[in-house]
């Protein structure tokens, strides 16, 4: 079978679909959403309830798209060019979502997610604790069971979209011995209106401002045992199993926060002249955008690449790290460089600086580029 670059045409309805939501909604209240570190309801109802991106994760069984991968990272593509904040509306509901697709009961798939599918429920997913963020089989967060119930005690931090999420999937310490550490974890399905749920402060990010990170408190949560996803002490290769999807829509949609970043100093350098001469015909911008527009079209390449394996259902944790933390630096790389060919301007508040705040803190979510090349050199190395 030849190498084919076409898409279906499934997968260019997609694209067409949410390109022209995000260029008529979100890029004209991209500034409006940093600004006021909210995404406005109608916008959330549209993409959550009409547009019902958190379906693309969920089998059609449930009510959802059950959407291959590249058709996900085409989607969220077009997000992140329109509006950084806006991935996590993609993003985190994969992250939320696929461990109970992955581990959950069949009455717990019925009950919840038909619901995400329709936009009536969103998940948040709960691994980083104030002592551990990259070393998540470090967690100290305890689950102890208690009948039929696990009783959950401890604390998250930096957890995503918890004003809008209605449960958390969490990951917990079952096994009492921590010298076993991710041979130690499960993971857990917490509604967030349960007894003994405490919403901490929020942490605000630099960037990605209109989506939210909080602190969550739990003091002797009750659950009952059948919210546990997969089996007890096994909850780590769920995790593992979920990042090797959800990473890639942080590729994906950093792709776009570097194409919008591109475009803007692309623009600005055929209009701008200094020394009778446009911007782009100075060897230094040129190359600057040369070597920039060829970036963009290597880590979507990676972004695709890893997302046709996964879809043949083929091992692709190597291809989605190196598509992660290439697409997240480059998209921090897209916006520094589009600060320098806008000269002061680009250092001024707008779309440009934007795209850099965004793309420095995804650069760290799901895994910071560190830990990605980690991953690489340990496949690699096997
Ligand atoms: C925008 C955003 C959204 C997030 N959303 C969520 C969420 O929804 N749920 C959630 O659970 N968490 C979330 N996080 C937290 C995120 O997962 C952690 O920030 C990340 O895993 C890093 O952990 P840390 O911040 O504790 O840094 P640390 O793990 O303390 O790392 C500090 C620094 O040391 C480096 N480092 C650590 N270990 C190594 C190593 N072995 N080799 C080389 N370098 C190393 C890291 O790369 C980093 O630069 C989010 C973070 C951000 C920025």
């Amino acid at each position: 079978m030849p190498i084919s670059f076409d898409l279906t045409p499934e997968q260019e309805e997609w694209r067409k679909r949410v390109r022209e939501f995000a260029q008529k909604e979100l890029l004209p209240r991209a500034e409006e959403i940093d600004e006021k570190e909210d995404v406005p309801q109608e916008l959330l109802d549209k993409m959550l309830k009409e547009l019902r991106l958190p379906a693309v994760w969920i089998p059609k069984k449930y009510g959802g798209f059950e959407l291959d991968k590249v058709s996900i990272c085409l989607i969220t593509e077009e997000i992140g060019y329109a509006c950084g904040s806006c991935i996590p509306f993609v993003e985190v509901a994969g992250l939320g979502t696929l461990p109970i697709v992955i581990g959950g009961k069949e009455s717990l798939k019925e009950e919840l997610l038909p619901k995400i599918a329709r936009g009536d429920a969103f998940p948040a997913l709960a691994m980083t604790e104030p002592g551990c963020g990259s070393d998540a089989g470090a967690i100290t967060l305890k689950a102890e069971r208690d009948g039929d119930e696990y009783v959950l005690k401890g604390v998250k931090r930096q957890i995503s979209q918890v004003h809008i999420a209605s449960f958390f999937v969490t990951s917990a310490r079952t096994h009492p011995d921590p010298s076993l550490r991710a041979r130690g974890v499960s993971l857990f399905v917490v509604p967030k209106d349960a007894d003994g749920i405490r919403i901490g402060e929020r942490e605000p990010y630099i960037g990605t401002r209109g989506h939210k990170a909080y602190v969550i408190h739990f003091d002797n949560v009750r659950v009952p045992a059948e919210n546990m996803l997969g089996e007890e002490n096994k909850g780590f290769r769920i995790l593992m199993q979920t990042l090797d999807e959800t990473r890639l829509t942080l590729a994906a949609g950093n792709v776009g926060i570097a194409k919008a970043a591109f475009d803007a100093a692309l623009e600005y350098a055929k209009k701008r002249e200094t020394f009778r001469k446009k911007l782009w015909e100075h060897e230094a911008i040129g190359f600057m955008l040369a070597e920039i527009a060829t970036e963009i079209e290597a880590a979507r390449l990676l972004c695709y690449k890893a997302a046709w394996l996964s879809d043949r259902g083929e091992k692709h944790t190597k291809e989605t790290s190196m598509a992660k933390w290439y697409g997240t630096e480059l998209a921090v790389k897209a916006a520094v460089n589009a600060m320098t060919v806008l000269g002061g301007y680009g250092v001024m508040k707008g779309r440009v600086e934007r795209c850099f705040r965004d793309a420095k803190c995804f650069t760290f979510a799901q895994g910071t580029t560190q830990i990605q090349k980690l991953i690489i050199s340990r496949e690699i190395a096997r």
